[in-house]
């Protein structure tokens, strides 16, 4: 396909398959990242999109996702604990807040929240949620219908459950869950009424076909933002040893991943502190529109003060 075919197709808010978005290849990175910037600037607008998590509980997860350090499968040696008390979780989102951050994520590692421990996530989302002054955001696992209502309830008003990789993708990285399960739990937190957030990882030895594949599931989720990280492989993981995407692989993967979901609000997220100031820029101006800013669930993220700099450096407003 031609990139001015494709290039009208997706400002008219038409998704490109996945085979015509391949077909684009033969462009110059250059030339995709700014057709990709135009149909971001046409269907998403120019007003950054950020957000922040706190890992809520870290480690002793039963699943074996390949990429994840928070495995008890895998040796490497994070920080782990249990669900952390009511004030840390408060001192977390006034960081967030007091730093311009919009939305503020509770991640939580596992297979999902125990009950038990729902009621105070619940209750220390009401004290915050009353302010109206984030949008609060949660990622607890496959929880079911009646769990995600709690949350919904007390104020959690968007729901994060990534589909990580490709539907043909996903069964040689993980085995203790599939996406299947993931989807039932998109669909209750849809049902429910929340907003969903639902992303994955690029650079886990997948291909371009692969990353457009999954931009497409997630669109079809019925996804309102997609969080897009590339893999930081971790000492002790079964991933320890794939090769870090090169920037230019990043930057065209992004903006070909735009075409499939023109209208997505694409977060830029774990993953990216390791690029250049440069390549950064080219992503913020080549499809991406959001930026998960701050730390990460277990290893470090980027100084938010240079964040918003680049931010503003990249053309954008955070109002
Ligand atoms: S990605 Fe989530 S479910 Fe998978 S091992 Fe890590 S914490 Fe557990």
């Amino acid at each position: 396909m031609e990139l001015s075919s494709a290039l009208s197709i997706a400002l008219d808010g038409t998704a490109l398959s996945v085979d015509d978005a391949l077909s684009l290849q033969a462009y110059s990175t250059d030339e995709l990242c700014d057709a990709a910037d135009a149909v971001r600037r046409r269907h998403v607008g120019n007003r950054i999109h950020t957000c922040s998590i706190v890992n809520a509980r870290s480690g002793r997860c039963s699943e074996d996702c390949k990429w994840c350090s928070q495995s008890v499968k895998h040796s490497t040696g994070i920080s782990e604990y249990e669900y952390l008390a009511d004030q840390d979780l408060q001192s977390a989102y006034v960081h967030s807040r007091d730093n311009g951050v919009q939305k503020f994520s509770l991640v939580t590692s596992g297979r999902r929240v125990p009950p038990a421990h729902m009621k105070s996530f619940c209750r220390m989302v009401r004290s915050v949620s009353d302010e109206g002054k984030m949008q609060i955001c949660a990622s607890m696992g496959l929880l079911d219908e009646e769990q995600l209502r709690q949350l919904k309830e007390a104020g959690v008003t968007r729901y994060h459950c990534n589909l990580e990789t490709a539907p043909s993708y996903f069964p040689k990285l993980c085995t203790t869950h599939s996406q299947a399960d993931k989807l039932a739990t998109i669909a209750a937190a849809r049902k429910v009424g929340m907003e969903l957030c639902v992303g994955g990882i690029i650079g886990m030895g997948e291909g371009m076909r692969e990353r457009l594949e999954l931009a497409q599931a997630a669109r079809e989720a019925g996804a309102d933002a997609f969080p897009l990280n590339l893999l930081t492989p971790i000492p002790g993981t079964p991933l320890e040893g794939v090769p870090l995407l090169g920037e230019d692989e990043v930057a065209r993967s992004v903006a070909l991943m735009r075409f499939v979901m023109p209208k997505m609000t694409i977060h830029f997220a774990g993953g990216r502190g390791r690029l250049s100031r440069e390549c950064t820029l080219r992503v913020l101006r080549g499809g991406a529109n959001g930026v998960m800013v701050g730390n990460l669930l277990t290893t470090a993220g980027c100084d938010v003060d240079k964040d918003f700099e680049l931010f503003a450096d990249a053309g954008y407003s955070n109002n």
